[in-house]
């Protein structure tokens, strides 16, 4: 009997990128929650960041900031070093950080282009390489992808671009650290109730995309929280180099 029952959580120190707002700030209130240990990357709301971590410390809850732009190597290797001078080590990753862009291809200029790119692939890429490094035994990275990758959506292009690499390089890595005993998985979310999603789009878009899953709504940062939630758990061990769509059935 005992064979069947996992182990329980014990408390693990997480960090999440992207997490002063959206589904990264629900993410880190929920998992502070379970005892564990957060540390909040963002990239330029302070305000918002502080917010969380106060929020977290109200609960009794563990968690501190640290402003750092994914985009950039030399931030994401201090994020990771003031997390293990904070707190000893890092357990768990959770690449939450990422811009959305709606344009046409045609309409993208230059700029737009690098900047998605530099946020959402070249961040990743970066977090995912500090996290090869200087991840405990036993640790976990979790990638944050898109549903809009099986869905093909006129505007989408760029960020859609993105977000394929980001589950190439889940695949790989999760390869690459065979021995390790550390997974790597993506959760790709269909459309999702939070200011990225919103942004850019007309009223009309936002109602034909909130009906477009069966379930004919918006996710919400409660419904992918707890996917993640899943994913940091030891329910989740045997899972790996896998991207779990949490859409409502859209694809
Ligand atoms: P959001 O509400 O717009 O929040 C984005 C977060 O990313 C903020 O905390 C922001 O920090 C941070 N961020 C942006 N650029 C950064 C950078 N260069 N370095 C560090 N942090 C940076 O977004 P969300 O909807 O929660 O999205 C979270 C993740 O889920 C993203 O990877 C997104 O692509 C993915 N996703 C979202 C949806 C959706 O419909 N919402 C669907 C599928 C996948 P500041 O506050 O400092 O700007």
């Amino acid at each position: 009997m005992d064979t069947l029952v996992k182990p329980a959580d014990d408390k693990k120190v997480i960090l999440i990128t992207g997490a002063s707002r959206g589904i990264g700030a629900f993410t880190a209130a929920l998992l502070a929650q379970q005892g564990h240990k957060i540390v909040i990357n963002y990239a330029n709301n302070d305000a918002e960041a502080t917010r969380v971590v106060t929020q977290i410390e109200a609960l009794g809850g563990v968690a501190s900031c640290f402003k750092a732009d994914v985009s950039k190597s030399q931030d994401v290797s201090a994020l990771f070093d003031y997390a293990i001078q904070s707190y000893g080590k890092v357990d768990i990753l959770i690449n939450n950080a990422g811009v959305m862009c709606f344009k046409k291809i045609e309409a993208l200029d230059d700029e737009t282009i690098e900047r998605v790119l530099a946020i959402n692939l070249k961040g990743s890429l970066y977090t995912m390489r500090e996290a090869a490094k200087r991840l405990e035994h036993g640790g976990k990275i979790i990638n944050l992808s898109s549903s809009v990758i099986g869905m093909k959506l006129e505007g989408y292009g760029i960020y859609t671009a993105s977000k394929a690499a980001i589950e190439s390089l889940t695949a790989i890595l999760a390869k690459e650290l065979r021995g390790k005993n550390i997974t790597v998985n993506a959760i790709a979310p269909g459309p999702t109730a939070t200011e990225l999603f919103f942004e850019g789009k007309s009223d009309e878009l936002i109602a034909q995309l909130s009906k477009a899953a069966p379930l004919e709504r918006l996710g919400t940062v409660e419904d992918i929280a707890a996917v993640i939630q899943f994913a940091v758990s030891h329910q989740s061990d045997w899972i790996n180099a896998q991207v779990i769509r949490a859409n409502g059935g859209i694809v």
